[in-house]
């Protein structure tokens, strides 16, 4: 973790900044003499939704999922927990979704897989105010994409890769993991962290919770919205988000039942 602070630092004091304007030059196809091996050996931060795709796409519970192709980087300085994509144990450390024909998982790859080679910043997350989240290119040595000629701006790459579900639903969650509570430098408490993690990265055992406990009859929600969050994990992740900001943050986001 201590390398990746260094490459934020870096990123952050150095990185040319790209806006969605920005042009950049770039291709990646099947027939590139690098195919595949930017998915060996790669740090793959999960988001809450990468992981809601990624269940889905493979007919598992998120419990599961979490078991199999997750590990919990230990970092004592970080507010919240995150969830990283554990490689294989196999010489080349390769992702356990890679396969000679390219990604398995490929309509719902994570969002860094989409937006590769462009990266986001946001200067917030150092604890610095008035910057904007900025766009830089990852110029990965293995990576000859960089020398095909197709010049695109960042906003049409983003277009082409479908990242907009999973900027929305990214945005949502960047409410909470940079919220204010955490640069105040105040910690979560075991009990918050644990939920934390049900919310954002087991939705299935979120809905255990929020189903099969009193959870429901201690809040006013609408049927509409306990019908949709029943059925779309999409829809209980926002929901869940909401709950979140209630019970770390003290937020009004949610109604307390009259009758509880
Ligand atoms: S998820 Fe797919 S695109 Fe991402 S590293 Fe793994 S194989 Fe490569
Ligand atoms: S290394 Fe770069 S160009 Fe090669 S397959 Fe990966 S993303 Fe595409």
């Amino acid at each position: 973790m201590d390398e990746l602070e260094k490459l934020k630092e870096t990123i952050l004091k150095e990185f040319p900044r790209l806006n969605r304007e920005s042009k950049f030059q770039f291709r990646c196809h099947k027939d590139i003499n690098c195919f595949n091996k930017c998915c060996t050996d790669v740090n793959i931060f999960l988001t809450p939704y990468d992981i809601i795709r990624l269940k889905n796409h493979l007919h598992i519970s998120s419990q599961e999922f979490l078991d199999k192709y997750t590990f919990l980087p230990i970092d004592e300085k970080q507010n919240h927990p995150v969830v990283m994509l554990k490689m294989e144990q196999d010489e080349n450390k390769s992702c356990p979704f890679v396969r000679d024909s390219g990604c398995s998982v490929y309509e719902d790859r994570p969002w860094s897989c989409r937006m590769f080679p462009l990266g986001v910043a946001s200067p917030k997350e150092n604890g610095t105010t008035g910057d904007e989240e900025f766009y830089f290119i990852l110029d990965e040595p293995v990576c000859q994409g960089h020398k095909e000629q197709r010049l695109q701006t960042v906003e049409e790459w983003m277009e082409d890769q479908e990242v907009k579900d999973y900027s929305e639903m990214g945005n949502q969650f960047k409410e909470i993991s940079l919220h204010e509570y955490f640069k105040k430098g105040k910690q979560l408490e075991p009990a918050k962290q644990e939920m934390f993690y049900t919310v954002c990265y087991n939705i299935d055992k979120f809905r255990e919770f929020v189903f099969e406990s009193s959870f429901l009859k201690r809040f006013e929600i609408n049927e509409d919205t306990i019908i949709k969050i029943k059925e779309d994990d999409k829809e209980l992740l926002l929901f869940g988000l909401n709950w979140l900001r209630y019970c770390l943050f003290g937020e009004g986001t949610m109604k307390v039942s009259k009758s509880k």
